[in-house]
This record gives C-alpha cells, sequence and structure tokens, in this order.
C-alpha cells in the first residue's frame, strides 16, 4: 500500500469538516493551525452574512480592530466599504464578507500593530476555508477586493490594474468582479480619496447590476 503523503507545504485541510457547513465551517476554523499566522493573531476571523447570499466579498485578511472583535470589516476600511456599498445601493446584511486569510498578520510598531501582507504561502494554505465559503454559499457573484483576494482564486497573474471593474465568468461563481480594496483609500487624501470612492461604488453597482441582468435571463 502506498504511504500517504504528509503534506510538505502549509494548508488548512486537515482542519475541515468533512460534511462543511457555515456553522461548522466557522467553528473548525477557530482551531486552525495550517500555517503559523494563528501565533500572534488573537483569534480567528470567519466570514459573516447570509447562508445564501447572492454576492460574497472578499477582503484580503482581518485587520486590528477585527482581529479583536473576531468579526470582518469592521474597522475603518470596513466602515469604508458600509459607506460604499450603501450607495451603491446593495444592504451590507445581504452580504457575505470574508478574507482570503483569516488571521491577523502584523508587525509592532512601537505599541501599534501594523498590517503585514501575508506570504502567497499563507494565502494558499488559508484557501481551503475560502474555497467551502464559495461552495457553501454558492453566490452569483463574488467581488474581490484588492489583489490578494483576487490572486488567490485567479491565480497571481491577475492584474487588478488590467482586470478591474470587469464582469467575469469563473470556475468560483458564475460571476466575478475585482475591484480595489478600500483600504487604499484610506491612505489617500482629499480629491483623489473622492475620486477612487467614487469609482468603488461604480465598481459595486456594476456587480450588483450583473447579478440582475443574469438572474433576469
Ligand atoms: S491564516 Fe488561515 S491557514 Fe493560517 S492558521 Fe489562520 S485560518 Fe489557518
Amino acid at each position: 500500500m502506498p504511504k500517504e503523503k504528509r503534506s510538505e507545504f502549509p494548508t488548512a485541510r486537515p482542519f475541515l469538516p468533512e460534511t462543511p457547513h457555515l456553522p461548522n465551517l466557522r467553528e473548525a476554523a477557530e482551531n486552525c493551525r495550517g500555517c503559523d499566522l494563528y501565533q500572534n493573531a488573537t483569534q480567528t476571523v470567519f466570514g459573516e452574512g447570509p447562508e445564501k447570499a447572492v454576492m460574497l466579498l472578499i477582503g484580503e485578511q482581518p485587520g486590528d480592530q477585527e482581529d479583536r472583535s473576531g468579526r470582518p470589516f469592521v474597522g475603518p476600511a470596513g466602515r469604508l466599504l458600509d459607506r460604499a456599498l450603501s450607495e451603491a445601493g446593495i444592504p451590507r446584511k445581504q452580504v457575505y464578507v470574508t478574507n482570503a486569510v483569516k488571521h491577523f498578520k502584523w508587525v509592532a510598531r512601537g505599541k501599534r500593530r501594523l498590517h503585514d501582507k501575508p506570504r502567497r504561502s499563507e494565502i494558499l494554505a488559508c484557501r481551503p476555508w475560502l474555497e467551502s465559503e464559495i461552495s457553501t454559499i454558492k453566490p452569483r457573484i463574488i467581488v474581490c477586493l484588492g489583489a490578494t483576494a483576487a490572486q488567490s482564486l485567479m491565480g497571481t497573474g491577475f492584474k487588478i490594474t488590467k482586470e478591474r471593474g470587469k464582469v467575469l465568468q469563473t470556475e468560483w461563481a458564475p460571476l466575478l468582479l475585482a475591484t480595489v480594496h478600500p483600504s487604499a483609500l484610506l491612505r489617500m487624501d482629499g480629491p483623489e480619496r473622492e475620486q477612487a470612492f467614487s469609482e468603488l461604488v461604480m465598481d459595486l453597482m456594476k456587480a450588483a447590476a450583473a447579478v440582475k441582468t443574469t438572474a433576469a435571463r
């Protein structure tokens, strides 16, 4: 009998429940040790939203406030996202929000904990949770917020600069649209931020319109 091969790379896969649904996925993710990121984080921040959401939004990873509260998109970037969703006419309660990586990766700057970009190996390690969320919810459209989310699903060749705002057909969901992460807007000021915010709202409106158009067929 061939020897069972041990995984040579970090992965969350052994921690997944056999018959996944959102409650047992969330519970199992609390004890994930699929990569090293759990070690410096307070807790797993799993996705949140209706089990039958039509739209699933994916960010990069939890931030400082998300790590403390255990909920996704509750910090400054989350508040900006809420405002953009509201302006696009999309109730946040109707969308499922999650991240490509479920633990907060950070570096210390004095007393502050600053975001540290996850490595490709960490993104891939965490992807089984994301895959399970997608296959459980079966959204009509996935909206990737930023390059990490987009590249987690579409590979490193996927460039937001080129593909942003396009409605694509993918293996992950009938429709997928990639746009910027709201945290990118927090690093801008004045008119530049206003312009970027309007573009984010337009992308979200495009995603909502694409769902309506395809549902009407
Ligand atoms: S980041 Fe993802 S794979 Fe790594 S320990 Fe956390 S939940 Fe598991």
